[in-house]
Parts: structure tokens; C-alpha cells; sequence
């Protein structure tokens, strides 16, 4: 029945057909003929138009005309802020030198760290503004960047400011995630212990001090940090109030996930050689796993994360781009999503699961953002497609018709929208 009661929502988009990806609707939660409301910044009503409970009364209506809504996308895994470049090495790597190579050689990760350090917050900021509207451009509204390319106090802290920058200057949401963990500086002539304990004794507490990031990174593997290393520096973290999360199992099966478990990880990302025993810890703890499809296939990998394990105990699965220089130079979760359907055999209902309500889960957002129910954010991605499938089907296009962040619409998308179809 049409309700009495003077209408409170400031916009309505009608004639929409809605993935909600509730969990109690089971599946994609689709809603055909569907409506979305939005009080402020917050959903409303969501629902079919045969169940909204008053009249169809609001500052702005949007017509959507059939095209389907998501959440927005969530990137949850970038290293987006960095400077310079490695198209250097993607071109020695053409000619057959390997990932591990390259970083034992002190190439690699260590030419973005000199880079980065001898770059200003305004630079970093500038470069990473190119990358970040890509992102926008794709639906995404809430996106991870992690620290790492600083490896001292003062560029780490510049990184993480530049991520706040990025947020203020558009209508996004960006969580920076501390990673001074990401590799042994050069600089400390690998005195690892000394490392340690600057990490832990000095950067850590400045980062929770300065609130600068809630949540520490780790990269643990044969060419970075080693299991004990990582729980020294997870114990520190976690006693001083921080969520932890882990590059864990790349290259080879070092029982990242496990200790990731351990520490009750946001997420566990990467995967690539976990073994049953990591991926039952992992569901335990209630550790969702991150796939990064763009490094798969940027290094050529070729033993995919153990999908089949997954499903069996149930670990959620999300998909993020891993955006970085050296090994994931991928901004674009559609794409991200068709390798994932492709290459790592996901299913097209997993894949925008990945991107949307995992991808939520994997930052502990999963209260605010990630499906569309009734008092989450109202972020938007309205897509200009047939059904959902297209979304992953496709390479390389991108049929966004418009975007709302906290329950406004990004006026670049608005007028391509409201144009004829
Ligand atoms: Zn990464």
C-alpha cells in the first residue's frame, strides 16, 4: 500500500534491475524491477516496485530504464601510489628474466622505492590521480592502497598522506593499509633484526599515533619476509590495536595462509600455492582470500590458487586488481574479473561477488559497503547491459552508465546516462 507519510528520500532510481548481492537473497540477489532509495548518503529502500511501501515521491527520481545496478566496486588490494615507472624491467622480463631475478638483482621493487622516495606528496599524489580516475571510471567507489615503497619513516608517512589526499579530492572512499613490510630497504645492508625492530619499536606506533592506516600489511615469501619475521611484526601490530592482512603464498608454499589464520587476517591475498591444510585455517578464522588474476597473468604464472578448496570450505573469495608497477600494472577490475573467469576458472556470479561483497569483506567494511541493503552507503555502479554475465564477459569494455558514491551521482556520468539509449 502507498504510505501517508510525507516523503523523506532525497532520490529514487526506478526501473532498474538490481544485483544486490545480499546474502539473504542468495545468489547475485537480483531484483528485477527494482527500486533503490537513498536518505543522505545511506540506502533507504531497496526493493521491488511492487514493495516499496509508499508513493514514488522524492527530490530526484532517476529512470534507470532496465539497466542493472551494483554496489560499487571495491578494489581491495592496490598499490596504487608510486612513482616512476618499470617498463624496463616488463621489457627484460619479455626477454626471459624472471620476477625473482630481477629482485635478487636489487632491481625490481627497489627502483619504485628510489623512485618514491625522491618523490613530493604533490607528485605522488598527481601520478596517482591518472590511475585512480581509471578506477572511478570502472564503477569503483572504495579501493585499498597500501604504503610500501617507502621502507623509511618519512616516505611511508608521505605515502599514506597522499592517500588521504587522494580521497579529499574525489568522491571516493580510499583506506590506506601500512606495508613497511613489503621488503627489506636496501640501506640497512641487511641487517634484518635492526630492520625488525624499527619497524616495530618506531613506524608501526607513528602509524597508529597519526592515525595514518588501521590496518599492516605484510609480504611474506622466500624473497621478503619470513614466517617468524611476519609474526613478529603481526604481534606488534595486533597489540597496538591494528588488523592484519598477508601477501601470502605467491611464489611458493610457505604457510603464509596459516599464519595468516593465525593472526585472524583480514585476508590472506595471493594464494597461489596454498595447500588444503592453509586454505581450512583460513576458513576457520573467518580469513577471506584475495585473488590477484593481474599478476597471474602479467608473470605468466601458471599454478592458479586453489579455487577448488575455497569452495569446499567455503573461504570467501574476493578479486582485486593489485595494482603496482612491477607486477600487476592493472587498473581495471572488469578486467581483473575476466581473468578471474578465464584464467582461474571462477564463475561469472563469483567473479562480481569478488569485486563487490567479498571485496567489502576483505577490509572489514562488509557492515557499510559491498551489497545493497537498507542502511549501507548508497554506492552505485549502473551499468548499460543486457545481463549480469557482461560484466565479466567482455575485455576491455566498459558499459558504466553512472556512478554514485554516498548517494550522490559523478555529473561526468550523469549526462552520458540520461542520454539516449
Ligand atoms: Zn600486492
Amino acid at each position: 500500500m502507498w504510505g501517508e507519510v510525507a516523503m523523506p528520500w532525497d532520490r529514487v532510481w526506478c526501473n532498474a534491475n538490481l544485483m544486490t548481492l545480499d546474502e539473504k537473497r542468495g545468489g547475485l540477489g537480483i531484483i528485477h524491477n527494482g527500486v533503490i532509495a537513498a536518505i543522505g548518503e545511506r540506502i533507504a529502500f531497496v526493493g521491488s516496485m511492487e514493495e516499496m511501501p509508499r508513493r514514488l515521491d522524492a527530490r530526484e527520481v532517476i529512470h534507470c530504464r532496465g539497466r542493472w545496478i551494483t554496489p560499487g566496486l571495491v578494489d581491495c588490494h592496490t598499490h596504487l601510489i608510486y612513482a616512476g615507472n618499470r617498463v624496463g624491467e616488463f621489457e627484460l622480463r619479455a626477454a626471459g628474466a624472471t620476477y625473482e631475478e630481477i629482485s635478487r638483482a636489487g632491481g625490481g621493487l627497489h627502483s619504485t622505492v628510489r623512485a618514491t622516495r625522491a618523490a613530493s606528496r604533490e607528485e605522488l599524489v598527481a601520478a596517482a590521480l591518472r590511475r585512480l580516475d581509471v578506477a572511478i571510471a570502472d564503477g569503483v567507489t572504495t579501493i585499498e592502497i597500501k604504503s610500501g615503497y617507502g621502507l623509511d619513516i618519512e616516505t611511508e608517512v608521505r605515502q599514506l598522506q597522499a592517500a588521504q589526499d587522494l580521497a579529499s579530492g574525489r568522491s571516493i572512499d580510499v583506506i590506506p593499509t601500512f606495508l613497511g613490510a613489503h621488503a627489506f630497504p636496501t640501506d640497512w645492508c641487511g641487517d634484518r633484526r635492526s630492520y625488525l625492530d624499527f619497524l616495530c619499536g618506531e613506524v608501526i606506533p607513528l602509524i597508529v599515533r597519526e592515525r595514518l592506516a588501521t590496518s599492516l600489511d605484510a609480504f611474506c615469501e622466500t624473497i621478503a619476509f619470513t614466517i617468524e619475521e611476519t609474526a613478529h611484526i603481526f604481534n606488534t601490530a595486533c597489540s597496538m590495536g591494528m588488523r592484519v592482512k598477508l601477501h601470502a603464498d605467491q611464489l611458493s608454499n610457505s604457510g603464509g595462509a596459516a599464519l595468516a589464520a593465525r593472526f585472524h587476517a583480514l585476508s590472506a591475498d595471493h594464494l597461489e600455492h596454498t595447500d588444503e591444510n592453509g586454505v581450512q585455517a583460513m576458513a576457520a578464522a573467518g580469513t577471506t582470500a584475495v585473488l590477484l588474476p593481474g599478476a597471474f597473468y602479467f608473470l605468466r604464472e601458471t599454478q592458479a590458487p586453489p579455487i577448488a578448496y575455497f569452495r569446499r570450505h567455503l573461504v570467501p573469495m574476493a578479486i582485486a586488481t593489485d595494482m603496482n608497477p612491477g607486477s600487476s600494472p592493472l587498473i581495471s577490475l572488469l578486467f581483473a574479473m575476466n581473468i578471474a573467469a578465464t584464467q582461474l576458472r571462477l564463475t561469472t556470479q563469483e567473479c562480481i561477488a569478488g569485486v563487490t561483497r567479498e571485496a567489502a569483506r576483505a577490509l572489514g567494511r562488509l557492515d557499510t559497503i559491498g551489497t545493497l541493503e537498507r542502511g549501507k552507503r548508497c554506492d552505485l555502479a549502473i551499468w548499460d547491459i543486457e545481463q549480469p554475465g557482461d560484466l565479466v564477459y567482455y575485455v576491455g569494455f566498459n558499459p558504466l552508465a553512472a556512478r554514485v558514491w554516498a548517494g550522490k551521482s559523478d555529473m561526468t556520468f550523469v549526462t552520458k546516462f540520461t542520454g539516449q539509449r
